[in-house]
């Protein structure tokens, strides 16, 4: 192998190694519960609490409607009664029997409300589960094409830092060192081909002495503009 085309090579390998390590840290970033499973989450679990607390209230109305339906009939028994004959004490429980029949009314049209109320809370969480199922659903499935693409993934990394390790064996040390600060000034891009007199690096047209010289493929020419080592294929 020419000693240009071994840097290129190398260059090329470095490059999907790079493309690789990208996608694995994005893979990483995207494993793990998304925000569109925690919001969903939280939906159905607000729902939750909300029903809980319809039902609650719903409960407490029920009870205290039955408190007053009690008392009404504790006052009206005594009323009906005959035993209570001071007109005074009478005009009292009458008045008392009218205003336990108003608050019953209340609350009894209070506790519909509240019914209501929990019919709607039960659809809100029907809803909200069924959308999480959903999701869940969803992100399990891209969940597992992402560690299958993951697998991919890092038995090619594998097979590329294998075939790096051969190639950098087989390159001089010194033009290593020299292709490593390259990629470091140059945006990753130390070797660029010349194709049809142009140098991919810059666009440029390099000399034709400096082209045919890089055509040997044995002694490193740098572009005269972009300072990139060029190689012929
Ligand atoms: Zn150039």
């Amino acid at each position: 192998m020419s000693r240009t085309r071994g840097l290129h090579n190398l260059q090329k390998t470095d490059d999907e190694l790079q493309i690789v390590s990208r996608r694995l840290k994005e893979i990483a970033a995207a494993l793990g519960e998304s925000d569109q499973v925690t919001q969903a989450r939280k939906h159905a679990t607000d729902a939750e609490e909300h029903l809980a607390k319809c039902r609650t209230q719903a409960r407490d109305l029920d009870l205290e409607v039955g408190g007053v339906i009690q008392r009404i009939e504790t006052n009206e028994q005594r009323l009906y009664s005959g035993r209570v004959t001071n007109p005074k004490e009478l005009a009292n429980l009458q008045e008392d029997s009218v205003s336990l029949k108003r608050w019953r009314e209340k609350k009894e049209e209070d506790l519909l409300e509240a019914l209501v109320g929990e019919e709607d809370a039960e659809k809100t969480l029907s809803g909200a589960q069924s959308n999480l199922g959903q999701i869940i659903a969803r992100w399990e499935a891209d969940q597992e094409d992402l560690v299958a693409e993951r697998s991919q993934l890092e038995t090619q990394q594998e097979e590329l830092l294998q075939q790096r390790g051969s190639l950098i064996a087989s390159i001089d040390p010194e033009d290593i060192g020299i292709y490593q600060a390259l990629r470091q000034r140059k945006g990753g891009r130390a070797v660029v081909v010349v194709e049809n007199g142009i140098c991919e690096g810059c666009r440029m047209p390099p000399p034709t002495s400096q082209v045919q010289q890089a055509g040997t493929g044995e002694t490193l020419v740098f572009c005269n503009n972009c300072g990139r080592i060029l190689h012929l294929i």
